[in-house]
């Protein structure tokens, strides 16, 4: 039953195969037996999710079931989820219940899905291995001594090892691509605006997005379809209808115009990484896909300025945890001062901690200019240079991370390696764009992720090329052995 994609799971509940309570209490079942390796969830909500499994078996019942009704899901601890502890992994919203739900929760909820829990993360989404996190370590499903990288490294696992079908991620500067490609899964991080930042714990409001995590593309655009839409508490979230992400997946794909960045292939990029891409390029070739070289020239700036505006903007985002309004307060505080210093040092980890202060100190009156300035003008130019590989072809492709899973404790101490793993999926962010990774094969014996980008609003293309070379393939039906 695990191994069903979202659309065998709604044939298999419309069809009386299964009830939502049934499957509901497989995937619990499955993540009691499993998670204590993985540690994949902070909380997990089994009379919730029975309650929720009732209502929806009673929707089916009254013929009101929708294509999702019923059907498991898991959301990272970073969505406020009414009446449930809502973490984002950190030692200072450890008491926080959210009183309200976000925006991405309300939406599957209305699509009649089911919670079975809160998926770990690094701590306020600042990560890229799922080490950072309060609660512990996530461990990868392929090879438990490594990462399965971050931030939503939690969603990833979870779904890799199919404790859940599918999951809800957001990716800052790669945290649904980076983790989905470590763990073998399909994840895409969409245009930005598209997926409602409403009771999404706040990171990097201008980077920040929503997106879903699955087995497959069908699944990213089933999930996508029911977490999108207009929200009007949230100011940067775009008025348009909600597209309907599954239309196009059976499009065929021929004289496809597909960009390859120079950059992206060359220094730095694992050999057995390229190796497996360079066999997915052929694979799309036959599909009759066409390829050119294409130019990014600012790519190279991507990180460091991104290591600027995305501390800049928690240094601010993360002022409101001081101790009164929300989570930790230190014991016996002697005055305000001493309660703020001290909530906040008790409460922040380390790299949540070296963020603030490297934010605090580009805003600085003097710095300003210099750094936060300077980095939103290089932003610009980081847009404008997919503007102009836009004009030339239909999508860009290249790998999601340099590498696959690294071991635990690896780069844990040396921050700046462990920022050049975003290499490849920070510059989307900065430009607002959709992209996606998908399983293309094993490198070690780990799994391999391949980007694709695709312009403003492209998602349907997308997920019509990753569905199309998932029709061919299937990586993506490969589950590892111990969870099999
Ligand atoms: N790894 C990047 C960071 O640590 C991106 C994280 C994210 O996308 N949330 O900031």
């Amino acid at each position: 039953m695990h191994n069903k994609t979202l659309s065998e799971l709604s044939q298999a509940l419309q069809s009386g195969e299964t009830t939502s309570q049934a499957l509901t209490q497989y995937f619990l079942d499955r993540i009691q037996q499993h998670d204590g390796q993985l540690n994949s969830f902070i909380t997990v909500t089994p009379e919730l999710a029975l309650e929720q499994a009732k209502a929806a078996d009673e929707l089916r019942a009254q013929g009101k079931a929708g294509k999702l009704t019923g059907i498991p899901m898991a959301h990272k601890d970073i969505f406020c989820t009414q009446g449930v502890r809502t973490s984002c992994a950190s030692k200072m919203l450890d008491n926080f219940t959210a009183p309200y739900n976000a925006g991405v929760v309300e939406n599957v909820q209305k699509a009649g899905m089911v919670m079975l829990g809160k998926t770990n993360m690094d701590e306020f989404a600042m990560g890229s291995s799922n080490e950072t996190s309060f609660y512990g370590a996530v461990k990868n499903p392929w090879d438990l001594d490594t990462v399965p990288g971050g931030s939503s490294g939690g969603s990833a696992a979870a779904v890799a090892a199919r404790l859940a079908p599918v999951a809800t991620g957001t990716d800052t500067g790669g945290s649904i691509r980076q983790p989905a490609a470590l763990c073998g899964i399909t994840g895409m991080k969409p245009t930005y605006g598209l997926v409602s930042r409403y009771g999404m714990i706040a990171f990097a409001s201008s980077l920040d997005q929503g997106g879903p995590m699955g087995q497959s593309a069908e699944d990213v655009a089933l999930l996508l379809e029911a977490m999108s839409g207009f929200d009007e508490r949230d100011s940067t979230s775009i008025d348009r209808p909600v597209a309907d992400f599954s239309a196009d997946l059976n499009n065929d794909i021929q004289g496809l115009k597909i960009g390859l960045p120079k950059d992206y292939f060359g220094e730095g990029l694992d050999p057995e990484v390229n190796a497996a891409l360079q066999t997915a390029i052929k694979e799309l070739e036959q599909l009759g896909a066409t390829f050119e070289e294409i130019e990014l020239p600012n790519n190279k700036l991507a990180v460091p300025v991104y290591y600027i505006i995305a501390p800049a903007e928690c240094s601010s985002n993360l002022s409101r945890f001081d101790g009164v309004r929300f989570g930790y307060r230190c014991e016996d505080p002697v005055d305000l001062v001493d309660m703020y210093k001290r909530s906040r040092g008790e409460g922040f980890g380390a790299e949540v901690k070296r963020r603030i202060m490297v934010g605090t100190y580009a805003l600085s009156a003097g710095y300003y200019d210099a750094y936060y300035l300077k980095s939103q003008q290089i932003r610009h130019l980081i847009s404008e240079d997919f503007k102009a590989a836009f004009k030339k072809v239909d999508v860009i492709l290249g790998p999601t991370t340099p590498t696959p899973a690294f071991k635990i404790g690896e780069k844990a101490d040396d921050p700046i390696t462990m920022y050049l793993s975003d290499i490849y999926t920070i510059a989307v962010n900065l430009a607002g764009l959709p992209a996606m990774s998908l399983p293309a094969g094993f490198a070690n014996k780990l799994p391999v992720g391949m980007q694709l980008i695709g312009n403003y609003f492209d998602e349907a293309k997308l997920l019509n090329v990753a569905h199309q070379y998932q029709q061919r393939t299937d990586w993506h039906r490969q589950l590892p052995e111990q969870f099999a």
